[in-house]
């Protein structure tokens, strides 16, 4: 029996009641015998910020650094709108993905049967779609230098972000890209805008010849960021594999959530590079914020969150049938109707977080 470590973060706002959904499932998995998860709790965020002055304990990075997994909730909300900029929110989770290096963001948008009419789009655009944006998520706009508001000579402020990348940095992702492509439908879209920006053409370049030297047998398209964000809405199911930098990921991720029907049913996962070991910093987390209009009342959508804990035991510790069992699980929740209220409909019934969790372990429970 094999035991891995977990680091638990759950943040602020809905991140905590989540987060218990998962502590559950892992507490199942943990009675059944087959695998061990030790779980190290940390505090992150607001709540961190509360109790310590900053976003993220050094300590924390360490146990982050030395554990298996860090399955991460959600950071901020309206209490710490102003805090300080280097201890807001965000920055604890910010740090972990740059000390992490965790470089490569997976976010996966899957279209459940049973939601098909939930999503923004019309039935057909978006019934069984399945795509994955994977977003640079260490360097680019979000960490270039310079970054500042500088006081100019008339009293005017001037405000600067810088678009950063080299040759290695792009390689390293579209490497991750085309390897995903390999398992999946073979097909990758990399998104830029090398018609404005030279960082495109540099990214352009680079993956333009990554391709040919090590992934011929991938079919690539290259896609203007803008034009992509217009046709993951057009028509989606054209895609497969969307790679692209930090900024336009962050865009064309959240865009792509709507196709699904709710922020709430997105998981996502971060990885970074494989040590000598074999083993690569991970962090899995919900795509959603704290959802500060609903936190505290056991209405958030649990989803999310479980989804993300089901790509570790895929991608972290290569548990492929207890994540295809946890997915399960959820696709028949729903088709039995099921909802909590972000993916309420009519017919459906309603139900609170503990109980959209509770339901997902009952599944589990059938399945085994
Ligand atoms: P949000 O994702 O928190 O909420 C957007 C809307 O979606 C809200 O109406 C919310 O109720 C709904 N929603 C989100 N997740 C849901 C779920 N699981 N179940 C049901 N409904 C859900 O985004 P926001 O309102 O822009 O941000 C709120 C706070 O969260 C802000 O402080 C923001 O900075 C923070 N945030 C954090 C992260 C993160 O930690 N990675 C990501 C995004 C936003």
């Amino acid at each position: 029996m094999t035991t891995k470590n977990l680091l638990f973060l759950p943040g602020d706002g809905i991140g905590v009641e989540v987060h218990a959904e998962v502590k559950r499932i892992i507490d199942w998995f943990n009675k059944r015998g087959t695998v061990t998860f030790n779980i190290d709790e940390g505090l992150v965020g607001g709540a961190c910020y509360d109790a310590h002055k900053v976003s993220i304990l050094d300590e924390t990075v360490d146990l982050a650094k030395k554990s298996d997994a860090v399955i991460f909730g959600a950071v901020g909300g309206p209490k710490w709108d102003d805090v300080p900029f280097d201890v807001r929110p965000e920055a604890g989770l910010l740090r972990l993905r740059k000390d992490l290096d965790l470089f490569a963001n997976l976010r996966p948008a899957i279209v459940y049967p049973a939601l098909a009419d939930a999503s923004s789009l019309k039935r057909d655009h978006v019934e069984g779609l399945d795509i994955l944006i994977l977003r640079e998520l260490t360097g680019g706009t979000y960490f270039g230098e310079p970054k500042e508001i500088v006081t100019l000579e008339d009293g005017q402020k001037r405000a600067v972000d810088t678009t950063v990348y080299t040759t290695s940095e792009i390689e390293r992702i579209a490497a991750v890209g085309f390897e995903l492509a390999r398992k999946r439908s073979n097909k990758v879209h990399s998104a830029e805008k090398r018609n404005v920006m030279v960082a495109g053409v540099l990214w352009n370049d680079t993956v333009t010849a990554l391709h040919k030297k090590s992934f011929s047998d991938v079919e690539l398209h290259h896609i203007l960021a803008d034009n992509c964000a217009m046709q993951l809405i057009r028509w989606p199911k054209q895609f497969d594999v969307i790679v692209t930098d930090n900024l336009f990921g962050d865009v064309l991720s959240d865009e792509a959530s709507m196709l699904t029907g709710s922020l709430g049913m997105l998981p996502s996962a971060s990885l970074g590079a494989e040590d000598e070991n074999g083993k690569r910093a991970a962090l899995y987390e919900p795509v959603h914020g704290t959802a500060p209009d609903i936190a505290g009342q056991n209405k958030a959508n649990p989803i999310a969150m479980i989804a993300s804990f089901a790509m570790a035991l895929r991608y972290s510790f290569d548990l492929g049938e207890e994540a295809q069992m946890v997915e399960t699980a959820i696709s028949n929740v729903l088709d039995k109707g099921l909802r909590t209220g972000d993916i309420m409909q009519d017919g459906m019934e309603e139900v609170s977080t503990t109980a959209m969790g509770q339901a997902v372990i009952t599944e589990m429970e059938a399945l085994s």
